[in-house]
């Protein structure tokens, strides 16, 4: 193995439905066009405008239960009824060569990543305000009354599990919140830790004597 490697980063996202984490992450995505992103497998309905393999891996559940059970997933959970998990494969071959990953996930599955992975960086995207969510998820008109109001009480079980994420990220304006997250990935990727294999190179070079 040669010794001035560096594995890659992992970074996971979590926020309530309707917090507007798929644009944002789409945004952060061009921005960090280096970063990878791990597309998740999931049962649930493609939405319209959703792409096979560039969105989720649509599968259907007996697919996505006999992977469980093949220990197909770093994680996985039940989020709204759907199953939901990420592929470790594709995962770790990307952090193996030294890319960073970007895990959009519920805070049930990013539980299980940190138990996993506990050097990953957790972010927690939160809405400006319950007033605001509300509005987004009723302007997104892709979920019936009944289900706003269950996604709205389940964004209320899912911010009491931010207190325990590395980075808080209110997303109000769409750019200040995307400069946020790029200035957290920044930071990490400076960490001393994450710089160790630079480090080690410049202090192992000895100059031939003149
Ligand atoms: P949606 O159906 O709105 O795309 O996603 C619903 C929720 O499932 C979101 O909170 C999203 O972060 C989460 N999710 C997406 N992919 C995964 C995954 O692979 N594992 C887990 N645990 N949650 C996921």
């Amino acid at each position: 193995m040669p010794r001035h490697r560096r594995t890659g980063q992992l970074f996971v996202i979590s926020a309530p439905s309707g917090v507007g984490k798929t644009t944002l992450v789409r945004s952060l995505l061009q921005e960090l066009p280096e970063l990878e992103f791990s597309v998740s497998c999931t049962t649930r309905p493609s939405r319209p405008g959703e792409t096979d393999g560039r969105d989720y891996h649509f599968l259907v559940r007996e697919v996505f239960l006999a992977g469980v059970k093949a220990g197909r997933f770093l994680e996985w959970a039940q989020v709204h009824g759907e199953y939901y998990g990420t592929d470790k494969l594709k995962l770790d071959e990307w952090l193996e060569a030294g890319k960073d990953v970007l895990l959009d996930i519920d805070v049930q599955g990013a539980r299980q990543v940190r138990c996993i992975f506990p050097l990953a960086h957790n972010i927690f995207i939160l809405p400006p305000s319950w007033g605001v969510l509300e509005q987004r998820l009723q302007a997104r008109g892709t979920e019936a009354p009944d289900q706003i109001a269950s996604r709205l009480s389940a964004a209320r079980r899912e911010v009491q599990e931010a207190p325990w994420y590395d980075f808080i990220v209110v997303n109000d304006v769409l750019e200040t919140a995307v400069t946020d997250l790029i200035s957290i990935i920044r930071a990490a990727r400076c960490r001393r830790m994450a710089q160790a294999h630079r480090l080690r190179a410049i202090l192992d070079f000895h100059p031939p004597p003149s």
